[in-house]
């Protein structure tokens, strides 16, 4: 995490003190730094720089219109999964051609309004939903371009929650359908099916399991080819893993190496969909200490954010590294790190070293969040959602509001 270091044992992100931002805006909040946004966006945009992709930061991984248009602003496109991102990317002015849409579940009101946006193609997951696109664009009088979402039936090492790319996940198609459609694909008189599209999995850190899968895919375009069908787009998605804990950096330089020559073999514009990699560690959930525990057996943190803030570690059993914003020397003993939600699965931290002079009122920064965190969060237990803050150099601003209660009961009737 570049851009959140210590600099006279206070925690900065870029050149603001996070303790001040925490100080005006409250906790739970989210921390965003722009310039670490930016420069993992560029760290991929160099390292393809030779075929030149269109990158679509996929909006599941962080929404705040703020980030998504930070990224659009140095050319990003959107890889959208509901009319939601849409209608957010739309927000930000991202150019619908650089809109591409996948989901196994588009529904007609979401398709409708894509054709209408005019995006650039549909990621289709079924042959089903291909006829469904085919039927409300005809209805429209509106074509449309799709690509094909291969299943590749390839095991990514990665939590089984978040693995995509094998046969036992509802993603995608398998290739021998994949190839009767396109074998077919004359029939459909509006929508272009032009492409090939992958998504394996998240959180992937090791490229092998994208080389094969891009292999299998690329051997799937050859194949193609012989049948006289010829694709215009290979959209490799995303995955790309990123530093939590231990593991090891995803060399994005090697990863570029290493698929650039079968990519280019391919001859097809290329397009991917990394989320994580540009927003994972470019953001932070800081919170506060609320109480200290001890029940004979076991301590306990507990602290002013929970679950419904962050579930990563509740549902994926994710590491965070957790750190005070005022860094401390001394002994640590083991806690656990939890909130105040009523479940015993709502906690941010196991059996963790921590500080024993961390009291109450002091804030801690939980590493690491800027994807997968505030986009995952919700109202349970009607808790509020965090406030979002987005840092510049040494501004700050608040790009979303905190929740209010008036929030909690909007919409509702008694
Ligand atoms: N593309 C698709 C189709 C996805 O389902 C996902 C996430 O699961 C992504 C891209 C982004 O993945 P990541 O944030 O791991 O890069």
């Amino acid at each position: 995490m570049s851009e959140f270091n210590y600099r006279s044992n206070e925690l900065y992100c870029e050149n603001v003190k996070v303790s001040s931002i925490v100080k005006a805006v409250g906790t739970p909040s989210y921390i965003y730094s722009y310039k670490s946004l930016l420069s993992q966006f560029m760290k991929l945009k160099e390292a393809f720089a030779e075929i030149k992709p269109l990158i679509c930061f996929a909006m599941k991984a962080n929404d705040n219109l703020a980030v998504v248009k930070s990224l659009v602003d140095q050319g990003a496109g959107c890889d959208i999964v509901s009319g939601g991102e849409l209608y957010k990317a739309l927000a930000v002015k991202t150019d619908p051609k650089k809109i591409v849409y996948a989901s196994v579940g588009k529904t007609e009101e979401e398709i409708k309004a894509s054709l209408k946006a005019g995006i650039l193609l549909f990621n289709v997951e079924s042959l089903p939903e291909l006829e469904e696109i085919e039927r409300i664009a005809k209805k429209l009088g509106k074509k449309t371009k799709a690509a094909l979402r291969i299943n590749p039936d390839v095991k990514a090492a990665t939590h089984d929650r978040i693995t995509t790319g094998t046969l036992q996940k509802k993603f995608g198609i398998d290739l021998l359908t994949a190839h009767k459609i396109l074998k077919n694909r004359k029939k459909y008189k509006y929508v272009d099916i032009c492409g090939v599209h992958m998504h394996i999995g998240s959180q992937i850190t090791s490229k092998n399991p994208f080389i094969s899968a891009i292999k299998k895919v690329a051997a799937f375009i050859d194949e193609l080819k012989v049948d006289g069908i010829g694709l215009e787009y290979f959209d490799i998605g995303g995955g790309f893993g990123i530093v939590y804990n231990q593991e090891d950096p995803f060399c994005v330089k090697d990863f570029a190496k290493a698929i650039i020559p079968i990519l280019k073999k391919t001859g097809l514009k290329i397009i991917m969909e990394p989320g994580r990699f540009i927003c994972g560690n470019s953001g932070i959930l800081a919170t506060k200490i609320l109480y200290l525990k001890d029940n004979g057996v076991k301590k306990f943190l507990i602290v002013d954010s929970g679950m419904n803030d962050l579930v990563r570690p509740s549902m994926y059993d994710a590491y965070h590294e957790i750190v005070p914003l005022r860094k401390l020397t001394g002994r640590k003993e083991k806690m656990d790190i939890v909130g105040p939600i009523c479940e015993s699965g709502d906690y941010f931290a196991k059996d963790r070293q921590v500080n024993v002079s961390l009291k109450k009122g002091d804030f801690l920064a939980i590493m690491s969040a800027g994807a997968y965190g505030h986009v995952m969060s919700s109202n349970y237990n009607s808790r509020t959602r965090a406030v979002e803050v987005l840092v510049k150099g040494n501004k700050y601003f608040v790009v979303r509001e905190r929740e209010t209660f008036k929030d909690l009961i909007k919409g509702q009737r008694v």
